[in-house]
């Protein structure tokens, strides 16, 4: 097999960091050819020495002169600022990018990479929930494979295979129900972002750890479901599975279930994601059924988890509320990490937005960059009101 040359956007983060891990045990496998970070210039740097690849790019352009001298006497290319990634993922050696970078930043690198041909292993949910039905078509022009990291979708994808004839009745997508299921809302109000960022589960990035503890992140697979598999929003259920051992289930038309099981470990759908269709022997922990003797299923609380019934209702809407959804949803996550809002005022200023901007039946790329730098704006002036009865009441 020849080796397959890779690009990770957003390599210092949960799942690039965890990407590497896989890819360090198959060198006869990969190459790196760029690894991009945000701003944690010292991690890059790190990884860039190992890895060797042809160009790394940081965002932050303070970082710049910084990560350049310590890797351009190493021959290694360093670019700064968010327009390189556009650029770097074009690159002809590349065969496929990683899209681990967080939020509506994923957008136009995904955009640009699947241009230039390259098969997109996409963890950045947003790219799809912003853009999906655009984004698809794009893929299907250019020939591209969109293969699905984030662990449901990875898990819909495995029952999937060999089954290109048959259609799909419906999918449930599972959720652990985060660090607050089975709460009300008296008890959300006053969470505070520490008890927020303990996921039971999975340990990740804080923006999807608050997106979970939210149901927010339930929401955006929702709709990166509806574009990944082509389904109506009637047919995507979410249930309430707090083991996280079954990573989602396809229902078939004769009513039989699949599912695909495993720890929560990420490296799993990375690595599927990578070496697709093969699957290749690692040394990842294996399930042992004894510890786990037991699975539970309940339905998600929506009415307290307004964030996934938003999500459902923006989906249904269609056109750009989907794209308005997440921008806003990035502005409040920000805003609450940052001690501006409560939690439960999350949805409320989400739901706010929704209604302020007008919709958009079939935007455009640059429509959508419009629409989500609107609804940011709209959005920061109802957290600016907030705030200001939020530190009274505090
Ligand atoms: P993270 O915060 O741990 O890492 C994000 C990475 O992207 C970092 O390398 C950071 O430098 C870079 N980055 C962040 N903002 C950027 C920007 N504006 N421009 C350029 N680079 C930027 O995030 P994560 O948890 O690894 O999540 C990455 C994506 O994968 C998200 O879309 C998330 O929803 C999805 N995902 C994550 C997990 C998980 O287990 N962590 C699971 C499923 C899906
Ligand atoms: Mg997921």
């Amino acid at each position: 097999m020849n080796k397959k040359h890779i690009a990770i956007l957003g390599s210092t983060g949960s799942i690039g960091t965890q990407a590497l891990e896989v890819i360090i045990e198959h060198r006869d496998l990969f190459q790196i050819e760029v690894l991009t970070a945000r701003s944690n210039a010292n991690l890059l740097i790190e990884q860039a020495l190992v890895h060797k690849p042809t160009t790394v790019v940081i965002t932050e352009e303070n970082q710049y002169a910084y990560v350049k001298d310590a890797l351009a006497p190493k021959g290694i290319q360093v670019l700064g600022g968010s327009k390189a990634l556009l650029e770097v993922v074009q690159q002809p050696k590349i065969d496929m990018v990683l899209t681990a970078l967080v939020g509506f930043a994923g957008l136009t690198p995904t955009v640009a990479a699947i241009e230039a041909g390259k098969h997109i292993a996409l963890a950045n949910k947003e790219t799809l929930v912003v853009a999906g039905e655009w984004i698809i078509d794009l893929a299907k022009k250019h020939q591209v494979n969109i293969l699905p990291v984030d662990s449901e979708h990875a898990a819909i994808f495995q029952c999937l295979v060999g089954e290109p004839r048959n259609r799909i009745e419906k999918i449930y997508l599972t959720a652990s129900g985060g660090p607050f299921r089975g709460r009300n809302k008296e008890f959300l109000t006053s969470v505070t972002k520490a008890d927020a960022l303990k996921h039971p589960n999975w340990v990740m990035g804080q923006k999807i750890t608050i997106d979970s503890a939210s149901l927010m992140n339930k929401g955006l697979e929702v709709i990166e479901a509806k574009w990944l598999f082509d389904l109506s929003v009637d047919q995507i259920d979410v249930i309430v599975h707090p083991q996280s051992i079954v990573h989602s289930l396809v229902q078939f038309q004769d009513g039989s279930l699949k599912a695909q099981l495993g720890l929560p470990d990420m490296k799993l759908p990375i690595q599927y994601a990578l070496t697709y269709p093969d699957r290749l022997p690692n040394r990842f922990e294996r399930f042992d059924f004894l510890a786990h003797p037991q699975f539970s299923f309940e339905r998600p609380d929506m009415e307290t988890f307004a964030n996934l019934a938003l999500a459902y209702q923006a989906l249904t809407a269609g056109g750009n509320m989907p794209c308005v959804l997440n921008a806003a949803n990035e502005i409040v996550v920000a805003a609450f990490l940052n001690d501006e809002i409560g939690f439960t005022e999350m949805s409320v200023i989400i739901g706010e937005t929704m209604q302020l901007i007008p919709f958009v039946k079939t935007p455009t790329l640059s429509d959508y960059l419009a629409i989500d730098q609107d609804a940011r704006n709209i959005t920061r002036q109802l957290v600016t009101k907030k705030k200001k009865v939020y530190q009274i009441e505090k």
